[in-house]
């Protein structure tokens, strides 16, 4: 080992002693650099009852899961999509410091939240086993991220659910595939669009290269955000052509108009 080398190690090392782990939201102290206790209870979790194909939370509390009136007129091209929580306050403020500012030291900590709530890994801090997430179903063969355009993934320089993904593919230990399923048409924002506008934006923006790679594969589709599901239900119509058997999705946040 060159001294330089082991200089700046022991120095690292000594660093790491003196400073404290911080939320990366609020700065107070927290383990391990996690969300604080105080940045996790502001995170409002989307809990039954829930729409049993697209997850949508009811306004009514008196009522079991059921199928929304869009999922029951409409052909949904997946089975179940789900989400950890309600795209605001604490939450929106994390992905926006992760997506839009590059802050991809959050996405352990967005990961962590993730697995929480779909029971896969218990944090000593929230009660997550209660959101709608837990229901991870449809048991996965294949975690596959909802892909970025080229031009977009050079702005930015990074794919948000291809990290989201690759992380949870860890801790479910599922093999993932970010290869194959490709965006090949750069599309708009999504967030400048309103409803069908949506839909019109981003269809046939998705192939898929190696038509092998989902056959009768059951496939768990993760994005960062589920806003109005045209980005997903365009996905899991490409997935479901190339011959998946099953696709399902779990998002961290969904845009909510409760
Ligand atoms: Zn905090
Ligand atoms: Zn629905």
């Amino acid at each position: 080992m060159q001294p330089h080398f082991l200089g700046q190690l022991m120095l690292n090392t000594f660093l790491n002693l003196l400073l404290p782990q911080i939320c990366p939201l609020c700065s107070t102290d927290s383990e391990d650099d996690q969300f604080c206790q105080k940045c996790l209870s502001d995170i409002r979790l989307i809990t039954s009852p829930i729409c049993l194909c697209c997850g949508v939370p009811f306004i009514s509390q008196e009522c079991e899961d059921h199928l929304c009136g869009r999922c029951i007129k409409k052909q949904i091209p997946f089975s179940t999509a789900r989400s950890i929580g309600v795209y605001e306050g604490v939450l929106l403020e994390a992905i926006h410091k992760f997506k839009y500012n590059g802050k991809i030291s959050l996405s352990k900590a967005l990961v962590k939240i993730m697995a929480s709530a779909t029971g896969m890994q218990s944090h000593r801090n929230i009660a997550f086993e209660k959101a709608s997430g837990a229901i991870l179903s449809g048991s996965p063969d294949l975690i596959v991220p909802v892909p970025l355009h080229k031009t977009r993934l050079k702005e930015r320089g990074f794919n948000q659910s291809l990290l989201l993904a690759r992380g949870l593919a860890g801790i479910y230990h599922l093999s993932i595939d970010y290869l194959n399923l490709k965006r090949i048409r750069s599309t708009d924002h999504q967030v400048n669009l309103k409803g069908k506008d949506r839909l019109v934006n981003v269809r046939g923006a998705f192939a898929v290269k190696d038509r092998d790679a989902f056959k009768d594969k059951k496939v768990l589709l993760i994005d960062d955000v589920y806003t109005t599901g045209a980005t997903i239900a365009e996905c899991s119509k490409v997935l479901k052509k190339a011959g998946a058997k099953d696709v399902n999705i779990l998002t961290l946040a969904r845009v909510v108009n409760l």
